[in-house]
């Protein structure tokens, strides 16, 4: 399948991108403004380049730690299982905590990573994700912030791979296979 000749058509430019992270920084400072120190967690791989914005936008003192979850979806079963491959380095018992997420899609990746850190007693647990496909939801979870809403489209970029490829592009893009009529 990564031998399939594909290109990438822009579907958000890093200039929007910019300015919607610096939009919701704002607004996740005011949620977290006079906490002691913000654990701000991301969900590997995908986020590492939307947190390094997220934290570089909150003059507030956080702390930065990352999960890595891996889903395995059955393509005959409704049920998924997502599995932890690398678990936080740190506390968050009483502590206020922000999950990154990249993308919420079926939305059982973020559904068992809230479960599983709200039973870690924080203080206060919130979510942000950059892209949301809420037409292919499967399970009830929402973001409490969300970059962009998209159709469900394959996308890469901004952190976002294509079988391990494209996450250094600036912008989101989506993949267009050339061999497809
Ligand atoms: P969920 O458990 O919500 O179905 O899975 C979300 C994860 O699936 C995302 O964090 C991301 O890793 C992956 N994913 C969903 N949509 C896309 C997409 O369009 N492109 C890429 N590269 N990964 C995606
Ligand atoms: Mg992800
Ligand atoms: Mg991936």
């Amino acid at each position: 399948m990564a031998q399939r000749p594909y290109v990438i058509d822009t579907m958000i430019s890093a200039k929007q991108i910019a300015a919607r992270v610096e939009e919701l920084s704002q607004e996740i400072h005011d949620e977290f403004n006079g906490t002691d120190k913000l654990v701000v967690v991301g969900l590997l791989r995908g986020s590492f380049v939307f947190i390094a914005d997220v934290v570089r936008e909150l003059d507030l003192p956080v702390e930065v730690d990352f999960l890595e979850a891996s889903s395995y979806g059955d393509s005959t079963e409704s049920s998924r299982e997502v599995r932890i491959l690398k678990d936080l380095r740190g506390e968050i018992a009483g502590r206020d905590v922000l999950v990154v997420e990249d993308i919420v899609d079926t939305g059982f990746t973020l559904k068992h990573v809230v479960g599983l850190l709200k039973a870690k007693s924080p203080r206060k647990l919130k979510t942000i994700a950059l892209l949301d496909k809420p037409s292919r939801r499967e399970v009830d979870i929402r973001a409490d912030w969300i970059g962009f809403e998209i159709p469900d489209e394959f996308v890469v970029g901004y952190g976002i791979d294509f079988a391990q490829r494209d996450r250094n592009l600036p912008h989101i893009g989506k993949v267009r296979f050339l061999d497809d009529d």
